[in-house]
């Protein structure tokens, strides 16, 4: 019995010990933005899924492992704006400026190039797969939460899917932010369950796509009244673009408490304008930034950043200071999405979802707003290491798990294991990416590059 009972004693002790190699501890060293403000020389302890201590000068457990470096830490960037499932199809330049989505939806240039190897692929049973590419694009980008992906149980647990899967809530919970690409089509019973969930709080977001086209635009303007009229100008809710909106929509927007997710690398590239985003501004409307997709925005977050941070320098007066930028896509979207208590900062308790790059200007706001795919070392989700320089993986996840990739010419590697439990689906993302690649080899395609490169 005393035999039986000493083998349980060390077969607990092994699976605590296990549980910990799953989550090591972590302290990361080098300059913190939280993103309000930043703190030199600092020290982010991690332990399990959560940040548990912030600082200058913290103590550490001896079991921590200590990353060094001249690193800049921040919060893992929060995109609220994506169509996942087509992020691995090519850029695509139509040649021309378009007045709203809908007329680009209707040519056949679009046809070719996206919507019908995007139906083949889907039809073809693969729409996990491109979920897991774009997830993995959008993590290579320094995203740790989406929006916006197949709304299946086919990705749980690389990025956070806020939508659907978000890991946020105790198990059995729905989600509380809730996403929808055409609100006009919405029947009178969701527009009813959506501002019934909001009242209620069972839904503490509402995130529309809204009025893309420019001002004068019929449609545009058509769907600010019909939405209006909804009921949806109130707290909780953001519009997605807002190309088309005038001042004083975003007047009436801002006394009602609404907020703006804004894609302007992809409004530029269809419609040669963006959002009247000093007005929003001016109005003390809260605004986040998204990539939109990569076949007319941004491959990832940082790269959209990066986008925003050049058009803000060529305004003049400039709209948005270095410090909102980075805001923009950390603790604003966090706001947008109800979820400012979890994700977004970073501060004792909140879940370790944090992004390491390499300094490359002595400006720590500007060395986030520059950075190039190579300089990110190291992306956490919930305390896991995810993605990073190849040498820190091994140092920090099990190295049966991970598997390398180049970016930009650096070694990388990627801890794809947690979409092992899928049984039918791809257990690896050399698996994923052959299977895509296969694919589309049969209509004369590859899967586009993960993220381009500077030259
Ligand atoms: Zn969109």
């Amino acid at each position: 019995m005393k035999t039986f009972r000493l083998f349980s004693f060390l077969a607990f002790v092994l699976c605590l010990l296990s549980a910990g190699a799953q989550q090591p501890t972590i302290a990361l060293r080098g300059t913190i933005v939280t993103p309000d403000r930043v703190i030199d020389k600092g020290t982010v302890l991690i332990s399990g899924d959560k940040i548990q201590a912030v600082g200058a000068s913290i103590s550490l457990p001896e079991h921590a492992i200590i990353i060094e470096g001249d690193n800049v830490i921040s919060p893992g960037l929060i995109d609220l704006h994506n169509h996942l499932t087509w992020n691995f199809l090519p850029r695509w330049n139509a040649g021309r400026l378009f007045n709203t989505r809908y007329e680009w939806q209707a040519i056949p240039e679009y046809g070719l190039a996206l919507s019908t190897p995007h139906s083949k692929i889907m039809d073809e049973g693969l729409s996990c797969q491109t979920e897991q590419y774009a997830e993995v694009k959008a993590i290579v980008g320094g995203a740790t939460s989406v929006v916006g992906g197949f709304n299946s149980k086919c990705s749980d647990g690389l990025a956070r899917n806020l939508d659907y899967y978000s890991g946020l809530y105790p198990p059995g919970t729905h989600e509380k932010l809730s996403y929808e690409i055409f609100p006009l089509e919405l029947s009178e019973k969701t527009a009813a369950e959506i501002t019934a969930g909001l009242d209620n709080h069972t839904l503490t977001s509402f995130i529309v796509h809204l009025s893309e086209g420019r001002p004068g635009d019929a449609n545009a303007e058509r769907e600010f009244r019909m939405f209006t009229a909804r009921g949806f100008l109130r707290p909780g809710v953001s519009i997605i673009h807002g190309v088309g909106l005038n001042t004083a929509d975003w007047q009436q927007a801002a006394k009602s408490g609404v907020g703006l997710i804004w894609s302007p690398r992809s409004n530029l590239s269809l419609y040669g304008r963006t959002t009247d985003v000093a007005t929003a501004k001016q109005a003390a409307i809260k605004i986040a930034l998204a990539p939109d997709w990569s076949p007319s925005g941004s491959d990832g977050m940082l790269q959209e950043l990066k986008y925003a941070s050049v058009w803000n320098d060529g305004q003049y007066p400039k709209v948005f200071t270095d410090t909102e930028l980075v805001q923009m896509a950390t603790s604003t979207p966090a706001q947008l999405a109800g979820l400012a208590d979890k994700i977004g900062s970073i501060k004792p308790g909140y879940v370790a979802d944090l992004l390491v790059i390499r300094r490359t200007e002595k400006d720590t706001y500007q060395s986030l707003l520059n950075a190039s795919p190579s300089d990110i070392r190291l992306v956490l989700i919930g305390g896991n290491p995810v993605y990073g320089d190849d040498d820190l993986m091994r140092r920090l996840a099990p190295v049966a798990d991970i598997e390398a990739l180049t970016v930009c010419g650096s070694p990388k590697a990627l801890d794809f294991s947690t979409e092992t439990a899928l049984g039918q689906h791809p257990t690896s993302w050399r698996q994923t990416v052959d299977q895509l690649n296969h694919a589309l080899n049969e209509w004369g395609l590859s899967p586009v590059q993960l993220t381009p490169c500077p030259n």
